[in-house]
């Protein structure tokens, strides 16, 4: 290719060809690369293994335009780090695929998949090929997973009147959260959110239905679920009730106003007799759409236009509470769930298309002067929406992920109620049966079994660490209990309850979402370990 060559002359005057290079393109190759990889990735993991468990530390995370958040989730970390390791970057996408599927337990994949390449690359540097250690990673990955399988519980969640152990486990994923302080009130919500939505029958939570809206002002304990649609707007007047109850609902898309001339015709005002004939004809226009509405029989108004003053006033004289300027996805969302029509004009407004609500009220908060409006009851909808209250934006964005958190985890409750218990037990059981098999394995793959198994018992010391244990004595007495007492539920003590018994505690993580941390760790090493070229392209430089 020539385009990027030059021809030029040295100083004797023969030619030579500069070619300009791939100035900046970059590659790395064979065992080498797989090492820097590991390196890369190795480093990312450890940034959130401080993260994990119930007394892991958050961080703040400042972008590059100076917004702050500040977060304990793992996805949320990964998600705004600036990285430019192209391997570090699979890392993020870990932590997204499992937030994706089940929606926590995004920091402890990640430092599995860590310590999985920790122990790679002790192995690579034996002289062991990667791809060995790739195969039998997998294969001891099916083994663990299998001994999850084997230990898990089934918890009892079906009894819709006694939701506690929904509640137990919805509390458990908030430990770890800012919102702690509120712990019994946000897992009150979660649970309720799920339930409200939960179908029982088939298994399923559509999580369409449970919107998440915060507002900064207020306290944490402000929160609440809110079993309807809320909408972030007020009457459109001061006087017009506070409450509708029994509402049906005018949901509108033209406005509260007399029809206007096309440009092509001018309005000649030329005395005060025609403007008031002009005024009577609007206050005419106006009140014949007002008794359009009360024809119909609604008592209430959605508009998704604005009204000038005498329509408003007119419509407060005719009892008619109205809110207007509501954007066109709410209009959708209120009409789906109240189950109306949205009416493009007044003559189409008949009482069948009206939505149909409980209650409509205005929601105030305590001393500022803001407003809401809550539409509850609906006739159609499960929807719900919960409502997140706090004295700042990085507070407010943090609760909501941590709701979100533990939303998931009763979600995947309902889809299976098979539990194992946390605080590392999961992983220290496995780590006991992938040594057990490690010990029948004749050459290579003994190594990689082994070596898997050290990995597993990452998750356990880093829990203990971050709860100011000794990682390896912790580890050590709690794998030697569970042997001796051949008990699966033995786990760190973070939070110094004085048991190690995680089911007392009820510390537990839905099944699927622990072996989906285990399968996605155990994939993302894989990947890693068979690269074993990566060419970069850059920019060439002229
Ligand atoms: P993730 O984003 O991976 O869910 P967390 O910071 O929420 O990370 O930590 C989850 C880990 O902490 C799990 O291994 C869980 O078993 C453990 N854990 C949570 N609560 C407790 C507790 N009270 N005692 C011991 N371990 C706990």
């Amino acid at each position: 290719d020539l385009s990027n060559a030059i021809m030029a002359q040295d100083e004797m005057g023969r030619p030579f060809i500069i070619v300009r290079d791939q100035g900046k393109k970059k590659r790395a190759h064979g065992i080498e690369a797989t090492k820097s990889h590991i390196l890369a990735a190795r480093e990312v993991a450890s940034i959130v293994k401080t993260s994990l468990g119930p007394r892991g530390l958050d961080k703040i995370l400042i972008s590059t335009d100076g917004e702050i958040t500040i977060t304990n989730d793992g996805a949320t970390i990964l998600s705004q780090m600036d990285l430019d390791n192209q391997i570090a970057k699979l890392l993020v996408e870990l932590s997204k695929s499992q937030d994706d599927e089940i929606g926590d337990g995004t920091t402890g994949v990640v430092v599995l998949a860590g310590a999985l390449l920790d122990q790679a690359l002790e192995l690579i540097e034996k002289g062991i090929h990667p791809i060995k250690i790739a195969n039998g990673f997998e294969e001891a990955c099916k083994i663990a997973v299998q001994q999850l399988d084997d230990i898990a519980d089934t918890i009892d969640i079906q009894n819709e009147a006694n939701d506690t152990n929904l509640l137990k486990a919805a509390k458990t994923s908030l430990g770890s959260k800012i919102v702690s302080k509120c712990h019994d009130q946000f897992a009150q919500m979660a649970v309720d959110a799920v339930l409200t939505v939960a179908d029982f029958e088939h298994k399923t939570v559509d999580f369409e239905l449970i919107k998440m809206e915060g507002k900064v002002g207020g306290a944490l304990k402000d929160s609440q679920l809110i079993k309807g649609v809320i909408l972030d707007k007020d009457f459109s007047h001061p006087q017009m009730p506070k409450r509708v109850e029994n509402a049906k609902l005018a949901i509108l898309t033209c406005p509260f106003e007399p029809p206007k001339p096309k440009t092509k015709h001018k309005l000649d005002i030329s005395s005060v007799d025609e403007f008031k004939k002009l005024q009577t004809y609007e206050h005419e226009v106006f009140t014949q759409m007002i008794q359009q509405v009360k024809d119909s029989g609604a008592n209430m108004v959605i508009c998704q236009w604005g009204f000038d003053d005498e329509a408003n006033h007119l419509l407060l004289q005719n009892h008619l509470p109205a809110v207007r300027w509501v954007g066109g996805s709410e209009l959708e969302l209120i009409a789906i769930a109240t189950n109306g029509r949205i009416v493009p004009r007044f003559e189409d407004l008949t009482t069948a298309k009206l939505g149909e609500a409980g209650v409509v009220r205005e929601l105030e908060f305590g001393t500022t002067r803001d407003r809401m409006l809550v539409i509850e009851n609906c006739a159609n909808s499960k929807a719900c929406t919960a409502f997140i209250r706090g004295s700042n934006k990085m507070i407010v964005d943090e609760s909501i992920r941590a709701l979100h958190d533990s939303i998931c985890v009763v979600r995947n409750l309902i889809k299976d109620n098979r539990v194992v218990y946390g605080g590392g037990a999961a992983e220290i059981t496995a780590s006991i049966a992938v040594s057990e098999a490690a010990d029948k394995q004749s050459g290579i793959s003994q190594y990689a079994f082994r070596a898997f198994a050290n990995a597993l018992d990452a998750i356990p010391m880093a829990l203990a660490e971050n709860s100011g244990l000794d990682p390896i004595n912790a580890l050590t007495a709690i794998k030697a209990k569970q042997v001796k007492e051949r008990n699966p539920n033995l786990g760190v003590d973070c939070l110094g309850k004085g048991t190690n018994d995680m089911k007392e505690l009820f510390v537990i993580d839905p099944l699927i979402g622990k072996k989906q941390q285990l399968i996605l760790a155990t994939q993302l090493c894989r990947m890693l370990l068979k690269i074993n070229d990566v060419i970069i392209s850059g920019k060439d430089e002229y």
